[in-house]
């Protein structure tokens, strides 16, 4: 497929005007709501053919978050995409200045295949809502998934306008030598740093969401069942393949005994079992080889067990494990759940800080002031206290990671913002120039221009 035509064809419908019109973008956000719908069937057998997920997941998960994101941009897209009034300083009297939001113009979404509707979906929809033409790259990881959204995209649109790949690693290390004017990444850090180069050579402005580990963070103070509940639904949605679930759990060694014992009370009641509603099987047997790797028996507190002919792994907990253990070395991306002990808060802060910035950090405790020092010392993407995972579903919030999880934000405004550029626009009046900054200068126009100023 020769990708360098289909950017040239984008480039010629940019610049038709059509996409900054915004009845248009209203319009083709409508028309992707309704294909969504109509091959919501598809979509929920493709990703069940690909990892086992049940249709509760993706609807909760999935589909009802980019229809979410489609009806936030319905209702706001008058007001984000209207010019921002705002204020003039006195050396540009008498004017007036307004910030424009501006499609950034052919953009390209890279997406990954653990939420592989949402997070291919959601940055198109953010795309096509600011003004953009589109080049969607799904993860050929969840195939089945990828070749749904391919059909949703490409029979229901024009591919000037938008356009899905079905395509692996080549196509998209060819794709990538394009010149786009924005390339959207979600993915790993790994993979980040090769997009990010590329899009340098051609100074092309990047979002990554990327992957870390995130730690939850349970004091003294916690309610330790609300604890458990919140943690164990995080960590074993999706089997543990989501990229804000608690990686870790670092404990004051009080409450430990107390906390796990009531995890394992949450596992058994929430009933994770082959083949069932509440549970997806790892993506494929090189991730499931991977993860078995980090289960040490000896540490094993619950779990442990797996079936390579199903790639299903039990929510597993290990205790006594220490940061040099080989499962905290990396992202888990599985559902393993290590238990670290701290005896002391800012100990435990320390640890933390020590690695890289992970994507999101969860803190349970009821003490003030370890809420204020848990969001003023360590820097993470976002997070949440007294809960995990669910910030990221508050399309007020920007979701996004720093240092090695990301660069950028979106979700709701965020999402717009990501795909425009705001360009000032400074107008003046033609009278009522004092002649202050024209020459000939002079001693008195000094003094007024200090005062100005
Ligand atoms: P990945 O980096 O392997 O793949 C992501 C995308 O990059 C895919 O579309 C893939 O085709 C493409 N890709 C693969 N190799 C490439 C190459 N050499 N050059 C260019 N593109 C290439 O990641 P994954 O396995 O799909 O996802 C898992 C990772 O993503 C985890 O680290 C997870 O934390 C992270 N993640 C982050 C978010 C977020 O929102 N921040 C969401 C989901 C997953």
């Amino acid at each position: 497929m020769n990708f360098q035509e289909i950017l040239n064809e984008q480039k010629e419908f940019f610049n038709s005007q059509k996409t900054k019109n915004v009845k248009f973008r209203k319009r083709a956000l409508q028309q992707l709501k309704e294909a969504i719908l109509k091959n919501e069937d598809l979509m929920y057998e493709a990703i069940y053919k690909d990892f086992g997920k049940s249709k509760f997941d993706t609807f909760t998960t999935e589909i009802s978050f980019v229809l979410k994101e489609i009806e936030f941009y319905l209702k706001n897209l008058n007001s984000l995409s209207s010019p921002k009034k705002v204020r003039t300083n006195l050396a540009n009297q008498l004017g007036s200045s307004k910030i424009y939001s501006e499609p950034l113009g052919n953009t390209l979404v890279i997406g990954a295949w653990n939420y592989p509707y949402q997070l291919s979906l959601s940055p198109l929809i953010a795309a096509v809502a600011a003004g953009n033409t589109c080049i969607l790259k799904p993860s050929e990881v969840a195939e089945n998934s990828m070749k749904a959204m391919a059909k949703i995209i490409n029979e229901n649109f024009p591919r000037e306008y938008l356009f899905a790949v079905e395509g692996g690693v080549e196509e998209i290390t060819g794709i990538l030598e394009l010149k786009f004017d924005k390339i959207f990444f979600t993915g790993s850090t790994k993979v980040g740093k090769i997009v990010y180069e590329a899009a340098a050579k051609n100074l092309t402005p990047v979002t990554l969401e990327l992957g870390g580990k995130s730690p939850a963070i349970v004091a003294a103070s916690a309610n330790l069942e609300v604890a458990a509940r919140r943690i164990v639904w995080g960590k074993f949605l999706n089997a543990g393949q989501t990229c804000v679930a608690p990686d870790y759990i670092l404990v004051d060694e009080r409450v430990k005994d107390s906390l796990v014992t009531s995890l394992k009370k949450y596992i058994q009641k929430f009933s994770y079992k082959a083949d069932s509603e509440q549970y997806t099987q790892i993506i494929n047997e090189k991730n499931f080889e991977r993860l078995i790797k980090m289960i040490d028996p000896e540490n094993v507190f619950y779990g442990g067990n797996f079936d390579a002919r199903k790639r299903f792994i039990e929510p597993t907990i290990l205790q006594n494990v220490t940061w040099e253990d080989s499962v905290m070395q990396e992202e888990i991306f599985g559902p393993i759940l290590p238990v670290l002990t701290y005896k002391n808060f800012n100990e435990a802060l320390l640890q933390i800080s020590k690695h890289e910035k992970p994507l999101a950090a969860y803190l349970f405790t009821n003490n003030s002031e370890e809420k204020d020092l848990f969001t003023s010392r360590i820097s993470f993407g976002g997070g949440c206290i007294n809960d995990v995972v669910m910030h990221l579903s508050n399309d007020h919030l920007p979701f996004g990671g720093v240092g090695n999880s990301g660069i950028g934000n979106y979700h709701g405004k965020f999402g717009f913002d990501t795909f425009s550029h705001q360009k000032a626009i400074l107008e003046r009046t033609t009278w009522g120039e004092p002649d202050l900054k024209y020459p000939p200068y002079s001693q008195k126009k000094l003094t007024w221009i200090k005062r100005v100023l």
